[in-house]
């Protein structure tokens, strides 16, 4: 049997051809009859370029229609797609080109000739792609004989273990690695997201996150192609054009700090949700205010899901039943996850550790990295992913902390998420980061950097003295920071490593 991801979004297609697959605003839309014949013709243009199945296509374009049937055409292909953010620099470029060695590369027009030598350098061949498809790509399509296409081009057969994609993740210490996706860790979390998530046909999916991430390219995508659904794609999450948007649309995926930025306009209301039935959050925790308040303004509950790109989603809240702020859900069936201490054995229900699991979504390991695959593997087979947990008496998980990020002061463990919930619940508390800084006594002192809802809300003693009775003396912070907004990346995750730079001198009068 071909195991090829690609086939069971082609089994959809073929059976809704004259449906539109996605619409760009200003740009129409694509129908799934054309999702079908433009991959194949696509597929069949990177077997022109000599493209075989295995063959690594390195991709560092922006979110375009094009962007996304290139993606879908490397499946179809055997290519293994790896998407790039936009934002990394040429010398990025080449770390990720030197380690994954595509054959092919494909970037913006505006990047080409910063790029050239990183290409030659490792022997690929580069064509540009820009955001309205326009570039080398396009011609190398219409130019070549070659690459006429048929509609029923064939899909390359591959084994569910075969790789379909390599996902970079940066860690917050060291080098990027490349995490090894194969066509049956997509398959088998798409399935169990749409039926979890209940995507029918009849969804419009609004598509406003990037799509050099697993959250847009494989959990939003995969879940409405696989359903039937439309995705309403925009470039990127503008706040004019996804309140104008959602009228429309019937399902929402974001990361927190686009809900924030929802809250934050008054033009957010539930008259623009008439059909509105999910949102989803993700990829960074959703502060328990930010859900209270959302639930407040639109009458709609978040369902918060957590994952990584080496596993894709992992737990989810319940589409029907309680969706609780704080909490991650439950493991996705076929998905078994602990709570474990160092050495991996399972620690009682509510206390905190890391969590560990393993499924038929666990990617196969970093690629050329076979001994840091091992060092966060199990010998049974479970992923050590990092962040810190614990899990109720019925299985509901909540993530509490990431043990990088773990502060160590005065001998004692401190997890910075633990305190950054009792901050948020502070009232003028809009977001907080907490993290460790360097301190002559306790080795690392807590440090406090806070966004409030307004200027002059709350002074910095107040928010320390509101702390005293939540959280031991040892975690409560010893200094609070006001900021008007909290470093974020695209993704939505606080730059701790920026914050511990920014304030390493808090304490150097003292030490
Ligand atoms: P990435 O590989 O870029 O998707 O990052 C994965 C990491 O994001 C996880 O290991 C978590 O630390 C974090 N993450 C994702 N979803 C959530 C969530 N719902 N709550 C807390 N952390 C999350």
């Amino acid at each position: 049997m071909n195991a090829n991801f690609y086939l069971a979004i082609d089994a959809t297609a073929r059976r809704l051809r004259s449906k539109a697959c996605w619409i760009v605003p200003g740009r129409g839309a694509w129908l799934y009859e054309q999702l079908r014949s433009e991959t194949a013709r696509y597929a069949r243009g990177l077997t022109a370029l000599g493209v075989r199945p295995g063959d690594r296509l390195l991709a560092q374009v922006e979110k375009s229609a094009e962007s996304l049937l290139l993606y879908l055409a490397c499946l179809r292909a055997g290519a293994v797609y790896v998407p790039l953010n936009t934002a990394y620099t040429a010398n990025e470029v080449r770390y990720f080109a030197a380690d994954c060695e595509p054959r092919v590369m494909l970037v913006d027009g505006a990047r080409a000739q910063g790029l050239r030598a990183v290409a030659a350098d490792c022997r690929a061949t580069l064509l540009t792609m820009d955001a309205t498809g326009a570039g080398d790509w396009a011609k190398h399509l219409t130019d070549g004989a070659a690459v006429q296409s048929a509609i029923d081009a064939a899909v390359s057969p591959r084994q569910s273990g075969d790789l379909a994609a390599i996902v970079y993740t940066s860690g917050t210490t060291g080098r990027a690695k490349g995490a090894m996706i194969t066509h049956g860790n997509l398959e088998s979390n798409a399935r169990a997201l749409m039926t979890l998530w209940a995507c029918a046909e009849s969804d419009m999916l609004l598509h406003a996150l990037p799509t050099y991430h697993i959250h847009g390219l494989f959990v939003a995508l995969h879940c409405a192609l696989l359903a039937g659904a439309t995705l309403h794609l925009l470039p990127k999450f503008d706040l004019d054009h996804v309140l104008g948007s959602l009228p429309a649309c019937t399902v929402f995926m974001g990361v927190p700090t686009y809900y924030t930025r929802l809250l934050a306009d008054t033009r957010f209301s539930r008259a623009l949700l008439g059909n509105m039935r999910l949102f989803v959050s993700g990829s960074a925790p959703l502060s328990p205010t930010t859900f209270a308040e959302f639930e407040r303004r639109s009458g709609h509950r978040i369902l918060e899901r957590y994952g990584m790109s080496e596993a894709g989603i992992i737990a989810s809240n319940p589409y029907d039943g309680e969706r609780i702020a704080g909490s991650v859900g439950f493991a996705l069936p076929g998905v078994s996850v602990r709570v474990a201490d160092s050495h991996g054995i399972e620690l009682p229900r509510g206390q905190a550790g890391v969590l560990e699991i393993k499924g038929p979504n666990l990617f196969q390991g970093y690629w050329r990295m076979a001994e840091q695959t091992a060092q966060e593997s199990r010998a049974d087979g479970y992923f050590i992913t990092g962040d810190i947990a614990t899990m109720a008496e019925d299985g509901r998980v909540s993530i509490v902390g990431r043990a990088k990020d773990l502060v160590i002061s005065g001998g004692l463990n401190i997890y910075p998420r633990e305190i950054e919930v009792e901050i948020d619940r502070i009232p003028g508390v809009q977001e907080s980061a907490v993290i460790g800084v360097p301190h002559s006594d306790f080795g690392e002192a807590v440090v406090a950097v806070v966004a409030l809802t307004q200027a002059g809300a709350i002074s910095e003693l107040q928010l320390l003295q509101s702390l005293m009775g939540r959280l031991a003396k040892f975690k409560q912070p010893r200094r609070a920071f006001f900021v008007e907004n909290l470093p974020r990346n695209a993704m939505g995750k606080v730059q701790k490593v920026r914050l511990r730079e920014l304030y390493a001198d808090t304490f150097k009068a003292t030490s």
